[in-house]
């Protein structure tokens, strides 16, 4: 356990430590819904990460003169590996970068990576009830939070709320009703925006105020994670600090 703490609290003090690109291998590609896939890398440098950093890809693109680069979360533990990383990437359609690392990469491939990068993060030591709110591809950087806590062997109550299209389209669904059933600490709560029948969500709209106000009035949540779309996260984000949350206590990252 020392040395996995030591590696969290390198990346936390060096976050403003210059990093260098570096290839990183493919290892896997697991298809995780139609449109997601989670890239499997080995790095060959690494100084630890924190649940809920990124690391930047960049990749040639035909007609453009120099790579193009993306941000994408990390949504595997720091622990007990942070050398290989897991990165959700969803195809944004007509997109210079996500189609071709969704579509194209394959094991074997070698990826130029940097990073970790990101304030966006949770560990044990910010404690709880944790409040992860994440609409699609979103939820990235949320299970690595809930992960990193299943491999570290906290119990700080948290509880997922996570809007997906549907089932299909509800990334780690499987791996999340796993952990749930096995983790008393960790509450799933799915809503799906264009599936109304599907009883395996608790709720099957957009993510509004009614909603969050019920999931928070049962954590009594004391920090908040929200990540996905711009317009997602800032009406989450003034919708929780409008129920009383410190201002302080919720994180956002936008994926724009
Ligand atoms: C901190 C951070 C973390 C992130 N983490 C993740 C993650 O874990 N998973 C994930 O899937 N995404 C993540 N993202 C989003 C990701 O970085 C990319 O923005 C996303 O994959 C789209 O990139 P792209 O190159 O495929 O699309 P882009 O080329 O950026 O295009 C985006 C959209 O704009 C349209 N477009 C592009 N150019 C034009 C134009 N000239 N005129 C009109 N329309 C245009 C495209 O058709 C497309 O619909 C993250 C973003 C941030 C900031």
């Amino acid at each position: 356990m020392a040395s996995e703490l030591a590696v969290t609290l390198t990346s936390r003090r060096d976050r403003s430590k210059p990093k260098n690109w570096q290839m990183a291998t493919v290892t896997e590609v697991i298809v995780e819904t139609p449109e997601t896939s989670t890239l499997r890398l080995a790095l060959v440098e690494s100084d630890g990460f924190l649940p809920g950093q990124y690391y930047n890809i960049r990749i040639p693109v035909e007609g453009r003169p120099r790579p193009i680069q993306r941000a994408y979360s990390v949504g595997s533990s720091p622990i007990p590996d942070a050398s290989v990383i897991d990165v959700g990437v969803r195809e944004t359609p007509g997109g210079l970068v996500s189609p071709v690392l969704v579509r194209q990469v394959a094991p074997g491939d070698l990826l130029e990576v940097r990073g970790p990068y990101g304030n966006f993060t949770w560990t044990e030591r910010d404690g709880g009830p944790v409040f992860l709110i994440g609409a699609g591809s979103g939820v990235v950087p949320l299970m690595s939070m809930i992960r990193y806590q299943a491999h570290k062997g906290s119990a700080q109550p948290m509880h997922l709320l996570f809007s997906s299209k549907s089932q299909e389209f509800a990334i780690y669904a499987q791996e999340l009703a796993a952990l749930e059933a096995k983790y008393q600490w960790l509450t799933v709560s799915h809503t799906f925006t264009r599936d109304p029948h599907d009883e395996r969500a608790r709720f099957h709209r957009r993510i509004d105020k009614e909603m969050i106000a019920e999931v928070h009035s049962e954590l009594q949540a004391r920090v908040a994670f929200i990540c996905g779309p711009p317009e997602v996260v800032e009406s989450a984000e003034e919708i929780l600090c409008d129920l009383g949350m410190p201002p302080e206590q919720v994180k956002t990252e936008k994926y724009d």
